[in-house]
């Protein structure tokens, strides 16, 4: 099957072919720009090759629900080119293939189940930590959506005393988002977050933010195993550092084998960032199965 894969992301378009076993055989990456000038470019490359099906894995937020009239759009995104545009009609139209949509991480997460490392597990969480913060949740076997989709990025943290900054989210404080993504790392510190690695206040609060979001994504959706992806985590320091705060934070009350091995429990991404494209490989092959 040839299936194609289109990562929607707010500054780049990655868009490949592939197949159903994850392999791509070929990729390329265009920006960002408006509707009217990146989506004939993006149909003319699916189009040119033939595909089967096609998954895309978007930013949001996105409307789910394929009962409303608003299915297949981007909804409230501060990127105004785009807000309320029907990308799934429009590669609908231009394609007539079956067109898989979710979130760009429930497509990482999906990745990671159907390819990677979680392969086997039916509930897992994938967070990326980079300019924003989002989560995707892959629970019961299924992508949770609910009744929009998971915005884990945005749960409120307990802000420590002595940090002084504000938090960069316009919605909230002290989200996970508005204290911890790449943007508020910057802000507080004053200089590129890649440029603070020697510093350890730095990701010790950082990570004291994420282990707290953790906590609570443990103690609600009890995961089998936290992947952890975005530019931040390049800071592979931060893992240690997170996995001791969580098992501190949830002062032994969840007693479950995974949560003895740290190591393997909270991870780092493992299809050398192709997990989000992959995944869109697996829900265009879903879509296209859904229609036999
Ligand atoms: P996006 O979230 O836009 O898809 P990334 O996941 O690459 O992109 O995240 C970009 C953010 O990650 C930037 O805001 C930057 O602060 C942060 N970042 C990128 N590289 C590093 C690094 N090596 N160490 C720490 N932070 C980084
Ligand atoms: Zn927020």
């Amino acid at each position: 099957m040839k299936l194609g894969a289109l990562e929607a992301g707010g500054t780049k378009m990655v868009c490949a072919i592939g197949d159903e076993t994850g392999r791509i055989f070929e990729q390329v990456s265009i920006p960002t720009e408006t509707p009217d000038i990146t989506v004939p470019k993006l149909t003319r490359y699916f189009k040119e090759r033939g595909i089967d099906a096609l998954g895309i894995g978007c930013f949001g937020p996105i409307e789910l629900d394929k009962s409303s009239t608003m299915y297949g759009c981007i909804t409230s995104t501060p990127k105004l080119a785009w807000r309320n545009y029907n990308i799934v009609e429009a590669f609908a139209e231009a394609l007539h293939c079956p067109i898989g949509f979710d979130t760009d991480v429930n497509g990482s997460v999906l990745g990671e189940v159907t390819f990677g490392q979680a392969r086997g597990k039916d509930c897992v969480i994938y967070l990326t930590i980079g300019t924003g913060v989002g989560g995707g949740i892959y629970i019961e076997g299924k992508l949770l959506h609910g009744m929009l989709h998971p915005e884990t990025g945005h749960v409120l943290i307990q802000k420590r005393e002595y940090d002084s900054y504000g938090g960069k989210c316009p919605y909230h404080k002290n989200c996970l988002e508005g204290l911890a993504a790449g943007p508020a790392i910057e802000e507080r510190w004053g200089r590129k977050a890649a440029e603070l690695a020697d510093r350890t206040e730095v990701w010790e609060l950082e990570a004291d933010y994420i282990a707290q979001a953790l906590t609570g994504y443990i103690l609600t959706i009890s995961p089998q195993m936290i992947i952890l992806g975005g530019g931040v985590m390049h800071q592979e320091q931060l893992f240690p550092l997170i996995r001791d705060k969580v098992t501190q934070m949830l002062g032994g009350y969840i007693q479950a084998d995974a949560l003895k091995d740290m190591d393997n429990y909270i991870v780092p991404a493992s299809l050398n960032d192709n997990q989000g494209i992959m995944g869109c490989l697996e829900l265009a092959r879903r879509e296209y199965a859904a229609g036999q």
